[in-house]
């Protein structure tokens, strides 16, 4: 993104900026930052891209534009919670700490708040490929970022209207789709065409290669322009009448501005501010297979399952399951279970029990009206915030990286992150 020179820190006096929490969002951010002059420090309580960034389908989902709470949700919570391998589940444990965040869900249903979060979803997610190429073809990386077009499956002949009307709807946004049938949905995924009726093929639709792989790049590339790394735990981030200062178990460290992308981790350092944001982290699950030649050809999503199998650099993974079981529960082992069951029911050959595979559980950082927190600080505008990206944080991170920098600069970008205040709940 071009900013004016006057913002833009000269080499003489470079601003500095800590950016707190080394996911995709920190990491997109963080070389954001250095593009803008600043003299950058990433702090991470572990290593770079281990957090929800680590495990995701690695699909630029820019489609999915209808916040997570609006009245279809509403009406399939009850089937889709009894199912036992449906994709919702609330862990009983868990439950009377997530009722106020379930509250707030249910209000962000209205269709006027849903209508509200859609507009504000579709402007990132319409600019989301555009920044994606920016970053990485500055870094030199514009390869992990593939047009590998995208299917959306479904297996009973009777929900073909389904198929029909999502076409319509998509169209509104002016995503192209096919419906693809018989011969053509064979030629575009020939292990699956059996167990499918019909299918909508979004030709443009983009994924990465790798979503670790690609934070591994993103690090290196800050690191070689001479980005710091701390690797410590952030225990809190405090305006100071110039500056924040940062605080570490070993360290209290001074910057000009600090930017918080903690994802699911950040309410603990927004109350030390006086913010109380109702994040929730939803848990969801994937199952990495060494699937040898067992091959899909694109990211498929089942519309009836609701999950979803990538083809990436590291295996076949099949993600899925919203699980609102907050951040210290256990992975429940039953959910790798489901997801056998689904991807097998859409790939028989993956039944085979000796293919290698590799299960994982993360948290997607998630607000009640499927937001993220793009912002400064009401009234210490040097302390910035960019989190809550619930299931689309890949797909948003370099074009939320570009909103929380621009304000950090005081450039105007074309988007207003009026939606995305840290103060609206
Ligand atoms: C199963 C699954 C599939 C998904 N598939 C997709 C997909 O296909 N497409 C898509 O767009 N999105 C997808 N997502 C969502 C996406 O992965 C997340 O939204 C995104 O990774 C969030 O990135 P982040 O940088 O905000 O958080 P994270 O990657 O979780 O990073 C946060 C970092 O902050 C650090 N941290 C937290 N607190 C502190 C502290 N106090 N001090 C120091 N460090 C701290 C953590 O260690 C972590 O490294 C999926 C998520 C899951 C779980």
């Amino acid at each position: 993104m071009q900013l004016p020179d006057a913002n833009i820190t000269t080499a003489a006096s470079p601003k500095t900026v800590a950016v707190v929490g080394a996911g995709i969002v920190g990491l997109c951010t963080a070389l954001e930052a250095q593009r803008n002059g600043y003299r950058v420090t990433l702090l991470d309580r572990g290593e770079p891209g281990l957090g929800a960034s680590f495990g995701n389908a690695g699909y630029l989902a820019t489609e999915l534009m209808d916040p997570l709470s609006n009245l279809k949700t509403l009406r399939s919570a009850l089937p889709m919670w009894l199912n036992p391998h449906g994709p919702l589940s609330l862990p009983m444990s868990h439950l009377h700490r997530i009722i106020p965040w379930l509250l707030r869900f249910i209000c962000a249903a209205s269709p006027e708040s849903a209508a509200k979060s859609r507009h504000a979803l579709q402007q990132l997610n319409t600019e989301s490929i555009s920044a994606w190429k920016r970053c990485l073809t500055d870094i030199g990386a514009r390869e992990q970022l593939v047009q590998s077009g995208y299917l959306l499956v479904w297996e009973t002949p009777s929900k073909l209207a389904d198929a029909k009307q999502h076409a319509s709807y998509m169209a509104q946004f002016g995503i192209k789709t096919e419906l693809v049938q018989g011969e053509r949905l064979a030629q575009l995924e020939p292990e699956m065409a059996d167990n499918l009726s019909h299918a909508l093929f979004f030709p443009d639709a983009c994924r990465v290669r790798e979503p670790y792989q690609l934070c591994k790049l993103l690090f290196a590339a800050f690191m070689s322009r001479g980005g710091t790394f701390i690797q410590q735990e952030v225990q809190a981030a405090l305006p100071q009448n110039k500056g924040v200062s940062v605080q570490t178990p070993e360290e209290i460290h001074q910057f000009d501005h600090a930017i918080i992308c903690t994802g699911a981790w950040g309410k603990q350092l927004l109350k030390g501010v006086g913010l109380d944001v109702p994040l929730e982290a939803e848990r969801g699950y994937h199952l990495t297979i060494d699937a040898g030649n067992i091959r899909l050809n694109h990211p498929i999503g089942s519309a009836e399952r609701r999950f979803v199998m990538s083809p990436l650099d590291s295996g076949l993974r099949v993600v899925g399951m919203t699980e609102l079981g907050g951040l210290n529960l256990k992975p429940v082992k039953r959910r790798y279970a489901s997801l056998r069951h689904h991807s097998r029911k859409l790939l028989p050959r993956l039944s085979d029990p000796t293919l290698p595979v590799s299960e994982w559980m993360g948290h997607r950082p998630t607000l009640p009206d499927s937001l993220p927190v793009i912002d400064r600080h009401p009234d210490h505008p040097q302390l910035l915030f960019a989190f809550g990206n619930q299931h689309l944080g890949l797909t948003q991170a370099a074009i939320s990286a570009e909103l929380v920098v621009g304000l950090m600069t005081g450039n105007n970008t074309e988007i207003s992150c009026e939606p995305f205040r840290v103060d609206r709940f």
